[in-house]
């Protein structure tokens, strides 16, 4: 049987909400596992108890789990009963075979009815390990870290905890609508408001046929990627080409990206109502580029009445870029694409527009009309991980 015990820390600190915290990062692991034999997911003492039918692909369950949201490390772990005799007996067979200089054994003891304390356990359990390797103590930097957990009724042990990604169970914060474009920025951004527990549905605005279709593609890869953290995900794409001519017609050029990006909040919040959703995510970092300065952002805001998250305001590009390679998606970002916003657009756009301004250009528009359009000629899209 293949076990493994999976160890939180934020959620804990949620004290009311804590069992449906627990449970909903339970369930969220079963969709991560969904595919394999899995046999049982419990929650025990503060920990998840997750076990296998036999001979399962464990480099298989360990990916799954590393990208579960709310774990905060895990470990493969053995089940033995509450006797330090047997327990040692078991981790020396355990570590037969393995080869190591130094290791340290991490004793928690959630059930205080055990006799021993934790630092005697390690001591004993030390001590045995130490007179069948050799191997030396070395409580910071061990080669093999030997977890042992005492729980009321039996014991467990494994090797070398594997850290998770940490943060809030998808689903613990609520619904969100992320703006997703292709490029680097929006996928991180979509990445951390997952990381914070929110489940976001996509929306994604191109100019085809104005411009190809390669800005779609890939964010369909995108939330591709992204869909292995939430396991189902929606998308909409937004055919914005039409909207865009429309909106343009007799508005200088310099406030025209200014213009597309209200629009975009507006198609997109009307969506974020349909979908119940209570606030909208953007890859905007301050002063990355010229939509992005402040007086940009704030007449830009105005469009929405929905909060807008930006999770990457006060990080440099190449923090963002250094995490799109962590997470997996710079790969798919790096294909060159014609974004919409290019669509009809100068060079330099202003970088201080002003809401009297817009409010002007957009006097004549049919606002209200102009964001059903969006919203009626949006194509849903539907992913699964994992998949069918
Ligand atoms: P990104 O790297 O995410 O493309 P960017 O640096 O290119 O961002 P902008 O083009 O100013 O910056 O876009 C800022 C944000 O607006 C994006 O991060 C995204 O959230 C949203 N956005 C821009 N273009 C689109 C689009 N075509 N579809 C959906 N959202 C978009
Ligand atoms: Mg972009």
């Amino acid at each position: 049987m293949t076990s493994v015990l999976v160890r939180y820390h934020e959620i804990a600190l949620k004290k009311g909400n804590r069992p449906y915290f627990v449970d909903l990062l339970r369930r969220n692991l079963v969709s991560a596992v969904k595919d394999l034999p899995l046999k049982e997911a419990k929650a025990l003492q503060g920990r998840l108890f997750l076990s296998f039918a036999d001979a399962p692909n464990v480099e298989e369950i360990k990916q799954r789990i590393e990208r579960v949201f709310g774990v905060a490390n895990f470990s493969f772990v053995e089940v033995a009963p509450l006797e330090l005799s047997v327990l040692g007996e078991k981790i020396l067979r355990a570590i037969d075979g393995r080869s190591f200089s130094s290791f340290r054994i991490e004793t928690t003891r959630a059930d205080k009815r055990f006799p021993l304390t934790s630092p005697e356990i390690n001591r004993q359990l030390g001590a045995l390990v130490k007179g069948k390797t050799g191997a030396r103590v070395d409580l910071k930097n061990a080669e093999l870290t030997i977890s042992v957990e005492i729980l009321p009724n039996h014991s467990f042990f494994g090797f070398n905890a594997i850290p998770g990604p940490g943060g809030l169970p998808v689903g613990a914060s609520g619904r969100v609508v992320s703006l997703i474009s292709g490029g680097f920025d929006s996928p991180v951004a979509a990445y951390r408001m997952m990381q914070r527990g929110c489940r976001l549905i996509f929306v994604h605005f191109h100019s085809a046929p104005y411009l190809d279709k390669t800005s779609q593609e890939k964010v369909r890869e995108l939330v591709k990627l992204l869909t292995r953290h939430q396991f189902a995900s929606r998308l909409y794409l937004v055919p914005f080409g039409e909207i865009q001519r429309q909106v343009i017609a007799g508005v200088l050029r310099p406030l025209r990206v200014v213009l597309y990006r209200r629009m975009m909040l507006r198609i997109a919040e009307a969506i974020a109502k349909k979908e119940r959703a209570q606030a909208l995510v953007t890859g905007e970092s301050l002063a990355q580029v010229a939509s992005q300065t402040l007086e940009n952002m704030a007449v830009i805001q105005q469009a929405a009445t929905l909060p807008i998250l930006r999770p990457l305001v006060g990080m440099d590009k190449q923090e963002i870029i250094d995490q799109a390679r962590r997470i997996g998606t710079f790969e798919t970002s790096a294909i060159p694409d014609q974004d919409c916003c290019q669509l009809f657009v100068p060079k330099h756009p202003a970088t201080k527009a002003r809401l009297a301004d817009v409010e002007k250009a957009e006097s004549p528009l049919n606002l209200a009309a102009l964001t059903q359009l969006g919203v009626d000629q949006a194509e849903l899209e539907e992913f699964k991980f994992p998949g069918e």
